[in-house]
């Protein structure tokens, strides 16, 4: 849960109490009665396809050996499919030729709800500044993982898998 301790509209302490059945932190102002919902954040993702190969990036921030799909917040009056053109174009500086929508996945440990794509993209890979370094996959070698982003690469291989049949 996010670690609010004051009210954002009156600065009144905040309270834990049950609200809609769910222990929630609350304003106790009856005057006011702000409720921290805590939903979850819409991330996009994106499964970079160039020439037949799967881009995965590691930001400057984690471990060594840690590299993952193109993900980032959806800016407001932003359609989720420009922001994960925009991401692409930030961080790989590649243009987005066409986008499908792999699912929607529950990422509970980051409370966020990931809207994965498949994106075809064009160009050549000049990285941002939050990129330390980029892989290429063939799609015969991706692994799905169980967590984050991982269902999404799963579900999209097997549909790759089955269109090949
Ligand atoms: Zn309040």
């Amino acid at each position: 849960m996010e670690n609010y301790r004051y009210c954002p509209i009156c600065g009144t302490g905040l309270e834990t109490r049950p609200v809609d059945g769910i222990d929630r932190k609350a304003c106790p102002s009856e005057k006011c009665g702000w409720v921290l919902w805590d939903n979850p954040v819409p991330v996009v993702a994106a499964l970079v396809e160039i020439d037949g190969m799967v881009l995965f990036a590691r930001n400057r921030l984690w471990p060594e050996n840690i590299f993952a799909p193109i993900t980032g917040f959806i800016e407001r009056n932003e359609t989720p499919e420009a922001a994960a053109a925009r991401e692409i174009k930030e961080e790989l500086g590649l243009e987005t030729e066409s986008l499908d929508l792999i699912g929607l996945y529950a990422y509970t440990e980051q409370n966020q709800l990931l809207a994965a794509y498949h994106a075809v993209c064009r160009g050549e890979i000049i990285t941002g500044d939050e990129i330390a370094a980029v892989k290429k996959i063939h799609p015969d070698r991706l692994r799905a993982w169980d967590f984050g982003t991982g269902p999404a690469v799963r579900d999209w291989l097997s549909r790759k898998n089955k269109a090949g049949e």
